[in-house]
């Protein structure tokens, strides 16, 4: 019998067990985590001998200690203008006190003389607005990949004789009993009078199904679907010099949609990710200068709603990036000099381009993948940077496809994060209301103080 039983040992399972024992180093915690511990974390994709994704049973880029954000860019936002909706819940000023309180621990327990940059007072905003753009404010520190595993080493060093962690653990079910919760991972069962579910984005279909048997309400959300953009990191290095990640949204005259740039990576690479047996690209760059490229990459995505009658956002964009992987075997890369001229891009085309690839996908057509809707969108949008950022337009630019955001359904919570079954509690990426390192972690932390008040 445990006091508290955490699902998920992502940043927000890390973060509500680190506060936990913080403020009661008493009580009685476990967690729970599919994925393997940190350092047996492994993604087989070498670049040599496997190229592609193998699906492994626990895919180690996305589970396992530190979650999906262990092998991140470590970009950790402090705002409450983007990565979730945390301050609908516990007000502007509560969330972005959690925010700095993580980004402290973060330095505390490895990320110290990372680099702090911030919106204040720039000039690219007044840039960015004569040219119908808008920047977004934020503070944003990079550990980079490479430290961020530090700081994750250190936060288990520091847990791991006060908390029991069980490794490739799936919880299959959640049970409630009269005073407590009973879970069950294979033909093991755990009981505790406390639950906190942090299953994230890996534990989307999981949650659903949790909810179902449990009777919490929930409720359809979004999906983010687009491109990640690779060029040179010299067109970019007037924004990233002075903010290292610009959160720019633009107006589609033609559709009005709003298209965004995400997770910028200057000096980065450009990377698969697989979400539940799909292939789609993501990107990451360390702080190290030595694993550096010249290369800067960054997602343009467009969001899609959808209500009534077809309410499945992401079904919707799993059946987008199905194709792509139908027609390029994973993720395709198009010069956008072909884009616009309607050619698929050849292998020949690529390594031709003056811009390296620093992933290895297959040379096709974006065109028979993307909705012409998205595809117009962002086409938009990269005429749009090309006047903040001379060359974004160019016709080597490099468009990878497809980069997709899957949004987990939202689950009806309180302003404690509780569900309605007293002591439920439901955070992180897998609750619908975060979508970021900060904000996950930020989640982890206030349900920690409620349970220990
Ligand atoms: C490649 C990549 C780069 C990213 N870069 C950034 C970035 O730079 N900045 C940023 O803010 N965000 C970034 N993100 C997003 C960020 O990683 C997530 O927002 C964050 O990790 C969410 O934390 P979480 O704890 O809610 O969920 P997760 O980190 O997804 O952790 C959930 C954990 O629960 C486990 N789990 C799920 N179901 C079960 C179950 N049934 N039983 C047991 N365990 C289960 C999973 O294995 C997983 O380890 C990135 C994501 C990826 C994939």
């Amino acid at each position: 019998m445990y006091d508290v039983l955490i699902v998920g040992a992502g940043p927000g399972g890390i973060f509500t067990a680190y506060e936990l024992m913080e403020k009661n180093p008493k009580l009685k915690i476990a967690v729970f985590e599919m994925g393997h511990e940190l350092k047996n974390r492994k993604c087989p994709i070498d670049g040599d001998k496997v190229k592609s994704c193998v699906h492994c049973k626990s895919c180690s880029i996305m589970s396992g200690f530190g979650g999906a954000g262990a092998f991140s860019d470590g970009k950790y936002n402090i705002t409450n203008d983007f990565g979730g909706t945390l301050y609908e819940y516990i007000g502007k000023k509560a969330a972005l006190e959690l925010m700095e309180y993580v980004d402290k621990i973060n330095l505390k327990y490895g990320g110290e003389g990372t680099k702090l940059y911030s919106t204040t007072g720039t000039s690219i905003k007044k840039t960015c607005m004569q040219n119908g753009l808008h920047l977004l404010d934020a503070s944003v520190r990079h550990l980079g990949t490479d430290i961020n595993y530090i700081v994750l080493e250190h936060l288990y060093d520091h847990l791991k004789d006060s908390v029991e962690f069980h490794f490739d653990c799936m919880v299959d079910r959640v049970e409630k009993l009269d005073d407590g919760y009973r879970i069950y991972c294979g033909e093991a069962i755990y009981e505790g009078s406390k639950c906190v579910i942090s299953a994230g984005r890996s534990g989307s279909k999981w949650m659903e199904k949790v909810c179902k048997e449990l009777e919490i309400t929930t409720k359809s959300n979004r999906v983010d679907i687009g491109v990640r953009v690779e060029l040179p990191a010299e067109i970019f290095s007037h924004l990233t010099d002075e903010l290292y990640e610009s959160k720019i949204v633009y107006r589609t005259s033609k559709y009005e949609d709003l298209v965004r740039t995400f997770c910028m990576n200057p000096k980065g690479a450009v990377v698969n990710e697989n979400t539940n047996g799909i292939v789609t690209v993501n990107g990451h760059s360390y702080e190290d200068p030595a694993k550096q490229t010249n290369n800067t990459n960054f997602a343009l995505l467009v969001a899609k709603h959808f209500s009534e009658p077809f309410k499945d956002s992401n079904g919707y964009g799993e059946s987008i990036a199905k194709l792509s992987n139908m027609l390029g075997g994973g993720v395709i890369v198009q010069r956008f000099g072909d884009l616009v001229r309607g050619h698929r891009s050849t292998e020949k085309r690529i390594r031709e381009s003056f811009t390296v690839p620093t992933l290895n996908a297959a040379a096709g057509d974006l065109s028979l993948v993307l909705p012409k809707r998205i595809l117009d969108g962002i086409i938009e949008m990269i005429y749009a940077l090309d006047k903040v950022a001379p060359g974004t337009a160019n016709d080597d630019t490099l468009l990878y496809g497809v980069e997709v955001k899957f949004y987990n359904m939202e689950v009806e919570v309180d302003e404690n994060l509780m569900t309605r079954h007293e002591g439920l509690y439901v955070i992180g990426d897998g609750s619908g209301i975060t979508h970021s390192l900060s904000h996950a972690s930020a989640s982890g932390v206030h349900v920690a103080r409620q349970i220990a008040m």
